[in-house]
């Protein structure tokens, strides 16, 4: 079994680096960002509800959330273990997680964090803004703002898995292969 939470801020490369991980370690990958934005694309109600936080950059309320989340983790009950992908992303949501992973008699592992600075992250995600189609993409007073609900809500997750001794800090800047070699660096000096 291995857990995997993957950190940082908005276009820090989470997604990429999770891909990645799932394949070479067999995980199920759960993007919450990817599960909202194709309920968006089904038109389903949960994707109604969401898109109006998501449209602002502001984060979905944790109830949605969490059982959103819930119900994804009991259809992969088989699972060797689980890449968490964009959650948790507030403290009622590392907490749910843990309470989740208790019920399959499991844990997280470690939590990731790629190291991005605010303006490159800006860079990125105006770049990938083409490719990606997203509307939170595409304006800057919007990615700035992601960033800001990053440093107020998220970021303190960090803190609550490092008093665990579960919390690693690895540079998100360099080439994709690097980066994810890092990560692959620090997954076996922890994994048994
Ligand atoms: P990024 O990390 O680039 O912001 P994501 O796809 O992870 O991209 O998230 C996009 C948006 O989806 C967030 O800005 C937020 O509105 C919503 N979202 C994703 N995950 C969560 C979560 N765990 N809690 C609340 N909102 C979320």
């Amino acid at each position: 079994m291995l857990n995997l939470i993957i950190f940082g801020p908005p276009g820090s490369g989470k997604g990429t680096q999770a891909e990645k991980l799932e394949k070479k370690f067999n995980l199920v990958h759960i993007s919450t960002g990817d599960i909202f934005r194709s309920e968006i694309a089904e038109g389903s109600e949960l994707g109604i509800r969401a898109s109006a936080f998501m449209a602002k950059g502001e984060l979905v309320p944790d109830e949605v959330t969490i059982g959103m989340l819930r119900k994804k983790m009991m259809a992969h009950k088989e699972a060797e273990g689980f890449i968490f992908d964009g959650f948790p992303r507030t403290d009622p949501q590392a907490e749910a997680l843990e309470s989740l992973l208790g019920m399959l008699d499991q844990q997280i592992d470690a939590l990731l964090m790629l190291d991005v600075p605010e303006d490159e992250i800006v860079k990125r995600i105006v770049l990938r803004s083409a490719e990606s189609g997203r509307a939170d993409d595409r304006d800057e007073t919007i990615i700035r703002n992601r960033f800001q609900v990053y440093q107020t809500q998220t970021e303190p997750i960090y803190a609550y898995y490092d008093a665990k001794g579960k919390a690693h800090k690895v540079p998100g800047m360099g080439s994709i292969d690097d980066i994810f070699q890092k990560l692959c660096d620090v997954i076996s000096s922890i994994h048994v």
